[in-house]
């Protein structure tokens, strides 16, 4: 069989019949996109994770049964009811009551993750409806039957292997004779009972599947051309990047940008599948291609900026007996689980700097009481936040003359907290106080980029 790209659409991209129609026509145009992935229709999701919510008044639940069925109901609509696919989504829809009710009694996982299953069974069933009504041969396939994973109900983590088996043996022959509609997010364990790969899975569920099936493309395609320079909304003159190698692309999103997370491409990247995302609204547009290998390796590709810093400053009151200090900090980090992002240290004094995304599902600190308590009895803490990191990301950035006073008269008027530079080739980091990170994006985004 010749190369075969998969396409993933996200949810805004099929909200409605008007946006799946347009993305049936970006499949259309290309011969290769024989797998089709989809996440459920843009807010579907929402209001089935509503449905599993403990305590869920009768009347609450009905609302929310309404609200999904109606989304379906206006896709069905301007497909005419097809006789097959009204069928299937009513019993979908039948199901999806069913499995909240049962839930009312029993809150079990594996009942959520069904539950949960259920938006993208809809939009695949619809989507491929729509394909057809094109005039092009397409069916809808349940992804149960390859994308094997483990029992960890919400979080469930794919099995590599049994996936390629299973998709050599039960999807690849179909691809061969029509274009498959199938579902991101889910999956199932070897007993059949289905999971799900945690919210925003659909992304890493195509590129499990490219890597399954030896793609030679992903197509992720959402709701924005590609990957920018920096925030258009930061800075006006941010342009799309075309092309972006996956460490420049893991740099960024690892540093705030809303690009893919480089997880969720990993299966790609470990094929060397390369990934494009555009958008599904604009695909004129064209949009980013990334890739294992790129033509062109500039030392500027990008500005990045990750906001709700926090500072952790140490000072060693041991200075006699230094030795063993950062050792014994960096136990006392990893026995609280806490992740550092960037380090500086002098003789006595290192400093750290967290992400307050990284708090827990329960949004507590992880400065906890205890934490800070501990590292008090070998140093002295300062705890400094509202900052925010700036990264210039690109290539050969440590080994290049000049990029530092580049950066650095930009910087000028700005108090930087803390810089990092040196350890990795691919980015240099400032931390600046939360209230001037839009200035400091615009003023090196202007500086490295819109200079002539
Ligand atoms: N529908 C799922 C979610 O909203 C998966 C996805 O869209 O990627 O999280
Ligand atoms: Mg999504």
């Amino acid at each position: 069989m010749s190369a075969i790209v998969v396409a993933k659409f996200g949810g805004t991209s099929v909200a409605d019949y008007q946006s799946m129609s347009r993305c049936a026509d970006i499949v259309l145009a290309n011969p290769d996109t024989r797998l089709v992935v989809v996440s459920a229709s843009s807010g579907v999701t929402n209001l089935l994770v509503e449905l599993t919510q403990a305590q869920l008044e009768d009347e609450r639940r009905q609302q929310l049964l309404k609200e999904i069925a109606s989304i379906q109901y206006k896709i069905l609509d301007k497909l005419g009811y097809p006789d097959n696919v009204a069928a299937r989504i009513d019993k979908l829809l039948s199901r999806i009551g069913v499995l909240s009710e049962s839930l009312t009694l029993n809150r079990n996982k594996a009942i959520m993750d069904e539950l949960l299953a259920q938006g993208e069974q809809c939009s695949s069933a619809l989507f491929a409806a729509v394909l057809r009504e094109k005039g092009e041969s397409a069916s809808a396939f349940d992804v149960r039957q390859v994308m094997r994973t483990d029992s960890h109900f919400g979080r469930a983590e794919p099995q590599i292997e049994q996936i390629a088996e299973l998709c050599s043996q039960h999807l690849a022959p179909l691809l061969e004779q029509q274009r498959i509609v199938t579902q991101g997010f889910i999956g199932a364990d070897e007993q059949g009972s289905t999971t799900t790969l945690g919210r925003g899975g659909s992304d890493y569920s195509a590129a499990l599947l490219a890597e399954a099936l030896k793609a030679s493309a992903v197509e992720i395609w959402t709701d924005v051309a590609g990957i920018y320079t920096t925030d258009p909304r930061l800075a006006p003159n941010a342009s799309p990047i075309k092309e972006i190698s996956f460490n420049e692309a893991a740099e960024m999103a690892t540093f705030g940008a809303k690009v893919l997370h480089p997880a969720t491409i990993l299966p790609a990247v470990r094929q060397k599948i390369q990934v494009f995302v555009g958008s599904s609204i604009a695909p004129e547009k064209g949009g980013t291609w990334i890739r294992h290998q790129v033509s062109d390796e500039p030392i500027y590709r990008a500005v990045a900026v990750r906001r709700d810093q926090t500072l952790l400053n140490l000072h060693s009151l041991q200075m006699l007996h230094a030795q063993g200090f950062l050792a014994e900090t960096f136990a006392t980090l990893a026995r609280h689980k806490i992740s550092v992002d960037l380090i500086t240290t002098s003789e006595v004094n290192v400093s750290l700097t967290l992400d307050k995304t990284g708090s827990d599902s329960a949004g507590n600190s992880l400065l906890s009481e205890a934490l800070l308590q501990e590292l008090s009895q070998h140093c002295r803490v300062r705890v400094e936040e509202n900052l925010a990191l700036v990264a210039i990301i690109g290539n050969k950035i440590a080994t290049t003359a000049g990029v530092c006073r580049r950066v650095f008269e930009v910087l000028e008027p700005h108090n930087v907290r803390m810089i990092c530079q040196g350890a990795s080739p691919h980015n240099l980091c400032v931390l600046v106080s939360e209230s001037e990170a839009a200035q400091v994006v615009r003023a090196l985004h202007e500086n490295l980029f819109e200079a002539a």
